[in-house]
C-alpha cells in the first residue's frame, strides 16, 4: 500500500482518488469546498461527457446516474442565414453511437465525496497552500494537484508552446433551465454557431431538482454575446439568455420562451485564457508534483472536452501508477505519465483551439457538406467522443478535400 494525497476533489481528482482507493492504496483529498458547499453552490460547468468517459466511470463503478440522467443521443450543427431571415444556412445532426449524459457537478461530486469516505478515503476540507502541499510532499509517496482553475495551480508554469492564447476567447454564461420543449425525434447538443457573434449549445442534464436542460454561451469577446457585465440578478440572467435567443436564434427561442430558472444558483458567467502548463512543479523543499486535469491542460468549453479530458487524464494517470509498483514517482516518472496524457489531449486542444479561430473555407466546407453526406455528419458527432478522429482530415484542406471527394464518390 502507498500513499498519496491529491489536491482538488473534481472530476479528476476524486475519480482517481477512487480509482487509487480500490486498488488497496491509502489515499487523502484535500478539498476547500464541503459537500454541502458544492451541493447549495453556484453551477460551474455544463459537464456533458461522451460515452468513453462515461465508460470509464462505470469500470470503477462509480456511474451512480445511469438510469436518472436524460441520455444525449446525438449532435445538431446549425448556422443561421446571414440575410437576417431567422432561417438556417446549416443544419445537420449526427446520431450519437453511444448516449452523452450532464450530470451537474453539485450532484455528482458530493455524491463522489462520499463514495470515497465509504471505501476508506481521508478527506480534509481546506485551502491548500503551497506550504501545505510540500508538507503532504514530505508525508506521502506522491501528491498529485487536481484544484481545476485554483490559485494554487499557478505552481505550474505556463507553457507557451503548447498554449495558443494569451487571453479569453470566449466569454463564456450558463442558465440552467426547466420548461424547454423536448427536441424531436431524439435528444441533442444543438451546437449553434453565429458568425463572428459566437457559440449557443443546449442539451439535456440532471441537475439537483431533477432533469433540465443547460444554455451554454460562448460570446466572440467584443462582440454582441459578451453582454454579462451588467446582468446582476438571476432573473436578468435568464432574461439575458431569452434576448439572446430571441435576436440570434429564434428557433431556439421557440423552444425555450416559458423556460424558468432550475434554481438561483444555476447561472455562471466568466471567462480565461485556455492554458496548458508544465506538468511537473518543484516546491519550495525541492520535492516534485504532478499536476493532473485543468489544473495542467486548461480548454475553452466550446467543445465540452474538459470534464472528458479530466475522466481520461484521471485513467491515464492512475494506469500508471498501478504499473509503477513500488518504484520511486520521480521526475521523469511525472513527465513521461503527463506525456501518455497528452499524446491524447494534444488532438483534443488543436481541435478545440480551431474552434476557436474565424473557420476557414475549408473547415466551412466540410460543415455544409454534412448536411448531404450523412456519413460525414456521424463522423463529426462521435468525433466528440474522441477527437483524435477529426485529424488529419479536419485540419488540414488537402485532406479534407480528399475526404470528401471519397465521400462524394461512395454516396
Ligand atoms: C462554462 C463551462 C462549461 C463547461 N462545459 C463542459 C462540458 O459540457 N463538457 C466537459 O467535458 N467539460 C466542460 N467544462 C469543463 C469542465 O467543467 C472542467 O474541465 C472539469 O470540471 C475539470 O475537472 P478538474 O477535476 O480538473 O477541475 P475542477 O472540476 O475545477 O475541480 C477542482 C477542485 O479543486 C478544488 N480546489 C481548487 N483549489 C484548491 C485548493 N487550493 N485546495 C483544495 N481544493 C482546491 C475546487 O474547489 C474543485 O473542487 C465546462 C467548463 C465551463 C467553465
Amino acid at each position: 500500500m502507498r500513499k498519496f494525497t491529491i489536491i482538488g476533489g473534481g472530476q479528476a481528482g476524486l475519480m482517481l482518488g477512487l480509482g487509487l482507493l480500490k486498488a488497496g492504496h491509502q489515499v487523502r483529498i484535500v478539498q476547500n469546498r464541503t459537500a454541502d458547499d458544492i451541493e447549495q453552490g453556484r453551477v460551474l460547468s455544463s459537464q456533458c461527457m461522451f460515452s468513453n468517459s462515461v465508460g470509464h466511470e462505470r469500470e470503477l463503478g462509480i456511474d451512480f446516474w445511469a438510469d436518472s440522467c436524460p441520455p444525449v443521443q446525438g449532435i445538431n450543427f446549425m448556422v443561421p442565414n446571414p440575410d437576417g431571415s431567422g432561417t438556417k444556412l446549416i443544419d445537420w445532426t449526427g446520431r450519437l453511437d453511444r448516449d452523452a449524459y450532464s450530470v451537474d457537478q453539485r450532484v455528482k461530486i458530493p455524491r463522489w465525496m462520499a463514495e470515497f469516505q465509504r471505501l476508506g478515503g481521508q478527506i480534509v476540507i481546506k485551502e491548500a497552500s503551497v506550504a501545505d502541499i510540500d508538507e503532504y510532499a514530505r508525508q506521502d509517496d506522491l501528491v498529485i494537484v487536481a484544484s481545476g482553475k485554483g490559485e494554487v495551480g499557478r505552481m505550474f508554469v505556463r507553457d507557451d508552446q503548447k498554449s495558443q492564447f494569451d487571453k479569453p476567447m470566449r466569454a463564456l454564461a450558463l442558465t440552467y433551465v426547466n420548461g424547454m420543449v423536448p427536441r424531436e425525434p431524439h435528444s441533442a447538443v444543438q451546437f449553434n454557431l453565429i458568425p463572428e457573434v459566437g457559440e449557443y449549445f443546449v442539451f439535456p442534464a440532471l441537475t439537483t431538482t431533477g432533469p433540465c436542460e443547460i444554455m451554454v454561451f460562448e460570446g466572440a469577446v467584443g462582440g454582441p454575446m459578451d453582454c454579462w457585465h451588467d446582468v446582476k440578478s438571476p432573473e436578468a440572467h435568464l432574461e439575458k439568455s431569452l434576448d439572446i435567443l430571441k435576436t440570434f436564434l429564434p428557433w431556439e427561442y421557440e423552444r425555450s420562451a416559458n423556460c424558468t430558472l432550475t434554481d438561483n444558483n444555476g447561472i455562471l458567467a466568466g471567462r480565461f485564457p485556455p492554458t496548458i502548463r508544465h506538468p511537473v512543479a518543484t516546491l519550495p523543499s525541492g520535492r516534485k508534483v504532478l499536476g493532473l486535469g485543468d489544473t495542467v491542460c486548461l480548454n475553452d468549453p466550446i467543445t465540452g472536452q474538459g470534464s472528458n479530458n479530466a475522466a481520461k487524464g484521471a485513467v491515464i494517470y492512475l494506469k500508471r501508477i498501478l504499473e509503477h509498483g513500488d518504484q520511486p514517482y520521480d521526475e521523469s516518472w511525472m513527465q513521461g505519465t503527463f506525456d501518455s496524457f497528452w499524446n491524447y489531449a494534444q488532438w483534443v486542444v488543436a481541435w478545440t483551439n480551431m474552434l476557436l479561430l474565424p473557420p476557414p473555407p475549408f473547415v466551412l466546407d466540410i460543415m455544409g457538406h454534412a448536411q448531404a453526406l450523412p456519413q460525414l455528419a456521424h463522423r463529426m458527432a462521435n468525433g466528440f467522443d474522441d477527437p483524435r478522429d477529426f485529424f488529419p482530415w479536419f485540419a488540414d484542406p488537402s485532406a479534407a478535400a480528399d475526404y470528401l471527394d471519397e465521400l462524394k464518390k461512395a454516396a
